[in-house]
């Protein structure tokens, strides 16, 4: 390669030389700042990602953990049986027992159709925060252990 300064056929060092990246020989090297290696555009490395990245807040719509109870309690008030209640609501009678033991629940939309009706309060917005969560590290639970564990 020849010099970018004098032409010379040489080995070739890399340098600054008045702003500018050349690849010179030594004796020019001596004009501007040599550079131990090739330099390329430093791209900033991406941080270890220990956190979730922001989301919006979301609200979450969430069975109460006492649906059953409050579904069985207002049916007995009302005093009607399961199998009478499963054709109200159009349930059998075995998945409206799995309901109130707890056992079974019920998607949100039907949860909705049984608030009206029985008026009672059996779906909770849950608000997402902004938050971030990290790994794990005080040990304690995340959104979605909570998720998991209410299953
Ligand atoms: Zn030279």
């Amino acid at each position: 390669m020849q010099c970018e300064l004098c032409g010379k056929e040489k080995n070739l060092t890399m340098a600054i030389i008045e702003g500018a990246r050349m690849n010179v020989c030594s004796e020019c090297s001596g004009f501007g700042k040599v550079l131990q290696r090739p330099v390329f555009v430093e791209q900033e490395k991406p941080k270890h990602k220990i956190y979730q990245q922001e989301k919006a807040p979301e609200t979450v719509e969430m069975l109460v953990p006492d649906f059953g109870t409050k579904i069985r309690r207002v049916r007995e008030k009302l005093g009607i049986d399961q199998d009478k209640f499963g054709q109200m609501i159009a349930i059998k009678a075995s998945i409206v027992h799995k309901i109130e033991t707890g056992e079974f629940k019920p998607d949100i939309d039907v949860a909705k159709k049984l608030e009206k009706l029985l008026k009672i309060s059996l779906v909770t917005n849950y608000v997402e925060e902004k938050k971030v969560y990290t790994k794990d590290e005080s040990g304690s639970l995340t959104i979605g252990d909570l998720i998991k564990k209410g299953k």
